[in-house]
């Protein structure tokens, strides 16, 4: 294949599928993969709606997508552990392997990485991409490749654990219970929490994270929330919260919520900045904690959905062929017909 097709962002609101040249033979240590399935995330509709997320502006037309999986055509000749015809979920971040980030395990944090579709990296909305071998995981036979293309968002829900330090027995409350929201919420469970809670500004979405297993589900402008949430938790609040929607009302609760000496992870991207009560960190000394993307999650994430500790599959509300990724996207945005997460097909 010399041509194939793809998603490609020209500029604001200008998607099109169109042909582009194919990647050539695998490199000594990389795979060919013809894509099957690429979930679609907020930051994809991001570039698409806004043309940019923070210093990364999209200035030359762009493939979109990152949440991928494929089958293999054609292996790099170093490569052992992988052949054609092998199903594969992709790790779509390639970090240099060689700064003190990535020889210290923290390679999401390499300042060389190159990452699919954020610019100006091309992502996975297109039949084929060539990747590295060891970044591309085989799936055992009972999973299917959308539950392949979860793995990544999933990524985010059981690094976002491991940095709040989920275990057995713990409380966790979740801010905004989108798709990244409810990845964490799984990953909660099956980390062993007990009690799990779920804020949000939306009913259908509070609906779902209740379906999924929360304990107790709250709107977010439910004034009496505070008070409920500490008479649940031995009247001091959820030992950790997860704030997954990045908006600044959210932020602010985050530290309001938790117990004194609990654990926040902002998860969510939002604005730059904004006024925040800085003051109740140091005065409930919690650990307030960033994350960026996750690391060492994919052998993690399979192996829960394959032992049938987490079921992603309620959460791939909609399917598109790729000449309908224009519909996918607008789905996405707005979040209609009860919308969790949109996957875009290529067949076979
Ligand atoms: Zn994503
Ligand atoms: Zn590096």
């Amino acid at each position: 294949m010399t041509s194939m097709d793809a998603a490609v962002l020209h500029g604001v609101n200008d998607l099109r599928v169109e042909s582009v040249p194919a990647p050539d033979r695998p490199g000594p240590d990389d795979v060919l993969i013809a894509i099957r399935t690429v979930g679609l995330c907020g930051s994809d509709v991001h570039y698409w709606h806004e043309g940019r997320i923070g210093p990364y502006v999209v200035t030359n037309p762009i493939i979109l997508g990152h949440e991928c999986a494929g089958e293999v055509v054609e292996v790099g000749e170093q490569v052992r552990h992988l052949r054609a015809g092998d199903r594969v979920a992709i790790e779509p971040g390639v970090p240099c392997r060689h700064c003190r980030y990535c020889v210290t395990g923290r390679y999401n944090l390499c300042r060389e990485m190159r990452f699919f579709a954020t610019p100006p990296i091309d992502g996975a909305l297109a039949q084929l991409v060539a990747h590295p071998a060891d970044l591309s995981f085989k799936l055992p036979d009972s999973m299917t490749y959308e539950e392949g293309a979860m793995l990544e968002p999933l990524s985010v829900g059981i690094y976002a654990c491991r940095r709040a330090g989920v275990q057995p027995g713990k409380s966790v409350l979740i801010l905004g219970v989108g798709p990244v929201g409810l990845l964490c919420l799984l990953a909660a469970q099956a980390a062993g929490a007990t009690q799990i809670f779920a804020i949000d500004v939306k009913d259908d979405r509070l609906t779902t994270a209740v379906e999924l297993g929360a304990t107790g589900a709250f709107r977010a402008d439910d004034s009496g929330v505070h008070d409920a949430l500490r008479a649940v938790t031995n009247g001091e609040g959820p030992d950790i919260v997860l704030e997954c929607s990045g908006a600044p009302p959210a932020v602010r609760q985050s530290v309001d919520l938790v117990r004194p000496g609990g654990t926040v992870v902002w998860v969510g991207m939002g604005p730059e900045s904004f006024e925040f009560p800085t003051l109740t960190i140091g005065i409930k000394e919690l650990e307030v904690k960033g994350l960026f993307r996750y690391a060492h999650t994919w052998p993690t994430a399979i192996d829960l959905i394959a032992s049938g500790r987490i079921d992603v599959k309620p959460l791939v509300t909609h399917r598109f062929p790729l000449i309908e990724v224009v519909q996918a996207f607008e789905l996405t945005r707005t979040g209609a017909e009860g919308t969790i997460k949109a996957v875009v097909t290529l067949p076979a």
